[in-house]
């Protein structure tokens, strides 16, 4: 298994809840009062037998008009045209926008030839509960172009992967496992969306269950120490990738180069 972060990039997000590119060399957080700051990493992983893009990113395009993700793809050795599975593990925003783009005043699929792995029960919330996290209009162009799969609960979409409802961050947040020969790869979404969040106990305002969130983080660390889990940190400041270790109460989390 190869697995490869795709860097989208840092940005600021206040009440809005619209993305701002933030790059610390250039940008103070002081002239984004209110805001949080956001590093925004999907990721791409080959196995024996597909191409997987795990969440969509924002779909930010470079000074060139060519979207990010596209860019970083092929600079990984691939073509998005390759990618086959996207598994999505929530629909809001900062993870879903990028399942599409506009090119010459189109909307097109980000990955035309993918199944589009979604929870049917995120999909439902997503229409019902209309907010600022969940942008329909993007839904839409996925659902005419019929690729997507739904999935529900827990369970297997294959022989390498896995999927669990964890809820915690939004009702129906997933987690994925990717299990090719002896690599385990864990994919956990944003309840466990950078390393910074094993190693201090909090309940985060912007979860849907912020204690469920809490206790899942933990649960999902040891396991992911016991078993010599690869966790993919779709927030990560520094991390994207790294193995966790448990010992004393405590994380410790060593990051990991892969695929590169
Ligand atoms: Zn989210």
């Amino acid at each position: 298994m190869k697995v490869f972060p795709l860097h989208e990039g840092s940005y600021s997000v206040d009440s809005s809840k619209k993305f701002i590119p933030f790059d610390p060399a250039i940008h103070s957080p002081k002239d984004r009062p209110a805001s949080l700051f956001v590093y925004v990493q999907p990721f791409l992983i080959e196995t024996s037998d597909s191409l997987i893009v795990i969440d969509a990113g924002l779909g930010y395009k470079d000074d060139d008009g060519e979207l990010i993700i596209h860019k970083n793809i092929r600079q990984a050795g691939y073509h998005p045209g390759d990618v086959n599975l996207l598994l999505m593990s929530h629909l809001h925003f900062d993870h879903s926008a990028g399942m599409i783009y506009e090119k010459n005043g189109r909307h097109e699929l980000t990955f035309p030839n993918a199944e589009y792995v979604i929870n049917r029960h995120e999909w439902e919330n997503a229409y019902s509960h209309p907010s600022k996290s969940y942008r329909t209009e993007i839904f839409d162009v996925v659902q005419r172009s019929g690729s997507i799969h739904f999935i529900e609960g827990d369970g297997r979409f294959n022989d390498k992967i896995t999927y669990e409802v964890t809820g915690g961050h939004c009702e129906f947040h997933q987690v994925f496992h990717l299990e090719d020969k002896d690599e385990k790869v864990f994919y956990g979404g944003d309840i466990l969306p950078e390393p910074e969040q094993l190693l201090r106990k909090f309940k985060a305002k912007y979860d849907f269950d912020g204690a469920r969130a809490m206790e899942l983080r933990e649960q999902y660390g040891k396991q992911a120490a016991d078993n010599n889990w690869l966790c993919l940190f779709y927030h990560a400041k520094s991390e994207a990738m790294g193995r966790v270790e448990y010992s004393g109460d405590a994380f410790k989390v060593i990051g990991e180069q892969l695929g590169r």
